[in-house]
């Protein structure tokens, strides 16, 4: 699982970082980040500010997304990911009979 917050709607109430600081952070700017392996990824908007889930914070991240009073905690899971990834090609496989 993996999550990122868009920086835009963060209102800084730290919410997130009260029930997870091992994966949120907020920084001077005073809006919160993800964190992965203990360091912020503060690159708003950008591919780096993508960060994965240790397993044992899943439902608490989660909770965090659904708590967020800025609704801008997003949260990918791996299976969203291989629903999206298995539905294209056998879609386009498709034979229909004659
Ligand atoms: S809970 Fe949401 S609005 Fe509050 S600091 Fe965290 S990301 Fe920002």
């Amino acid at each position: 699982m993996r999550v990122w917050i868009d920086q835009d709607l963060c209102t800084g109430d730290g919410i997130c970082t009260d029930h997870c600081p091992e994966v949120f952070v907020i920084l001077e700017d005073g809006i919160a980040y993800v964190r992965q392996d203990g360091l912020a990824l503060n690159d708003p908007g950008g591919s780096q500010s993508l960060a994965d889930v240790p397993d044992r914070f899943e439902q608490v991240v989660v909770e965090c997304s659904e708590q967020c009073p800025g609704e801008c905690i997003f949260v990918e899971s791996d299976d969203e990911l291989l629903v999206g990834i298995s539905a294209g090609p056998a879609e386009s496989l498709r034979i229909t009979p004659d």
